[in-house]
């Protein structure tokens, strides 16, 4: 086992953070771990009433999560008292159970297995504070063996005693503005991000504007980029080319690259900017854009069966492709 990239300390944003005990490179495993709690948050009904569940989801939560509670085995109920513990600001007099919800709502994480929503927590990670412009991203097993399980991931180039910051809401959260940023962080999580981004709109509102532009460009999640049929019938009725698409792509890479970003929906495209080189016979151009798209599955899908992804993700049809990739540029 080999030493641990953070400790757990002070955060200067708030109660306790993951503070980088050395430098760590960007695509770093930083740490992984398995859940503290791990609940099945959906009712299983045949006669499954959407509104009534939004209706009373809240109500339904509070008794899942004390079921889940009262389920704990006895190590993990101790790790999860020592997490409440280490928890300042919550020293009401509310029942633990309600606390508990509460500490639920603005800590655990959730993903989508078999068409229902899973919750879970952690030791470590869920120490973890958020920045509007992160450090590094929570990847779930949504699967498999060691489902609920999470590692995370450095996106970017991390100083050693840095705060380790990851992105509280995933999805397109990081292309939108900044006053809906901080709309959709307040009630869900009950604090004003102050992040360098937060405070500064001004700057870098133009720069998330234009990637949203690009990130519409490219059809997100919509196209399959590694059917080149599919893809031509959709230039022809844009009116667009190939060059088009990759000017977009290349320039969506690169402002990524200035906020320290990954968009694991970047795969195909970085696969695609590959096939348009290799296609040309720029071989070089070619292997940079297949390893930027290898380095895209070894980070969020080796290892992983796919469900709950979008079937643009499908590791099988990624590995097929690289592959032929590669056998065209020899
Ligand atoms: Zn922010």
């Amino acid at each position: 086992m080999s030493d641990p990239m953070y400790r757990i300390g002070d955060s200067r944003i708030s109660g306790h953070g993951l503070i980088a005990l050395s430098n760590i490179q960007a695509n770093t495993v930083i740490l992984e771990e398995a859940p503290l709690l791990h609940i099945n948050t959906e009712r299983a009904s045949e006669n499954f009433d959407l509104d009534a569940f939004l209706a009373d989801e809240t109500g339904q939560q509070s008794t899942i999560i004390q079921s889940g509670m009262h389920a704990l085995n006895r190590s993990n109920r101790a790790a999860w008292d020592h997490f409440r513990n280490l928890q300042s600001g919550f020293r009401t007099r509310a029942r633990t159970s309600v606390q508990d919800i509460g500490r639920v709502r603005r800590n655990a994480f959730s993903y989508d297995f078999q068409g229902q929503k899973w919750i879970t927590a952690y030791h470590a990670i869920c120490k973890a504070n958020h920045s509007c412009r992160p450090h590094a991203v929570v990847d779930i097993a949504a699967s498999g063996d060691n489902r609920g399980s999470a590692r995370l991931i450095a996106t970017t180039f991390i100083p050693a005693d840095t705060e380790i910051l990851i992105e509280y809401v995933v999805d397109d959260f990081f292309l939108r503005p900044t006053a809906q940023r901080q709309a959709e962080l307040q009630p869900q999580y009950d604090f004003q991000c102050a992040c360098l981004d937060c405070t500064n709109p001004a700057v870098s509102d133009p720069i998330r504007a234009r990637m949203e532009g690009y990130a519409k460009d490219l059809k997100f999640p919509g196209l399959a980029w590694d059917r080149a049929t599919e893809t031509n019938q959709f230039l022809r009725a844009e009116g667009l080319t190939w060059q088009d698409l990759l000017d977009t792509a290349k320039a969506y890479i690169s402002d990524l690259e200035k906020f320290g970003m990954i968009d694991p929906r970047l795969y195909g495209v970085y696969a695609w900017c590959a096939r348009f080189y290799y296609d040309r016979g720029a071989n070089e151009h070619a292997h940079r854009y297949s390893s930027q798209a290898l380095g895209v599955i070894a980070q969020f899908f080796e290892g992983a069966d796919t469900e709950g992804m979008g079937n643009i993700f499908a590791k099988t049809s990624a590995s097929s492709m690289i592959s032929r990739y590669r056998f065209n540029s020899m």
